[in-house]
């Protein structure tokens, strides 16, 4: 997971709706749905939320952190939006994740400020963190660890340890992994790379034992 900074102002049809009375999501029009989506995903720098795979307008959708169901309250607030894939819709249970897992549950933590509390096993590929709380979201709210996604965060490792010995023995070794951090902190054409978060919670790790 990544940290997302949410834009200054909301999306204008959002607020538009907000103002009528008793006014929910669903019964939103569907270019408020279409603008929140986009804005969203610029935002997120065309990453899902949670898993940090690929989201496109096509292939994202809304998602309410504290659900609908729970928090109707809750269901016109930005903040509490963010865009999720939805590639699991129609596998079984135990291989979805993400929106598609969650549906109804909580996901109670801020997305802002999320990277600090988010650990990455190397050779598992698992997310963890040392907040119970979050730990138990991450595998039962979420279902973060289920195979592919762990297959796909330990191939992200193996690349930074590939990456590290061979550059190991340079002499400006230490501006080679810096530089890299600032590769994928950063987006390129308005988007970040899939993972980023996994590599650059290992590239930091190596560069402050340094
Ligand atoms: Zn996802």
């Amino acid at each position: 997971m990544i940290n997302i900074q949410k834009n200054q102002n909301e999306p204008h049809l959002l607020s538009q709706h907000r103002a009528i009375p008793d006014a929910t999501y669903d019964d939103g029009p569907r270019e408020m749905k279409r603008e929140i989506l986009e804005s969203l995903i610029a935002e997120q720098y065309s990453l899902c939320c949670y898993c940090q795979q690929r989201i496109t307008i096509d292939s994202a959708s809304v998602e309410h952190k504290f659900s609908q169901k729970n928090h109707p309250e809750m269901a016109l607030d930005y903040e509490n939006m963010a865009a999720v894939c939805s590639c699991t819709e129609r596998q079984k249970k135990k291989r979805q994740y993400c929106d598609d897992f969650k549906q109804d549950k909580d996901f109670t933590f801020d997305l802002a400020h999320i990277e600090k509390l988010v650990q990455y096993e190397p050779k598992t590929g698992v997310i963890k963190s040392d907040n119970p709380e979050l730990n138990r979201q991450l595998n039962e709210v979420l279902n973060l660890n289920q195979d592919y996604l762990r297959g796909e965060r330990t191939a992200v490792y193996n690349a930074m340890k590939r990456f590290v010995e061979n550059n190991a023995q340079k002499a400006n070794f230490k501006g080679i992994i810096n530089r890299e951090i600032k590769k994928y902190e950063s987006a390129s054409d308005g988007k970040k790379k899939e993972f980023c978060g996994v590599m650059l919670y290992f590239l930091r790790k190596r560069y402050n034992r340094m």
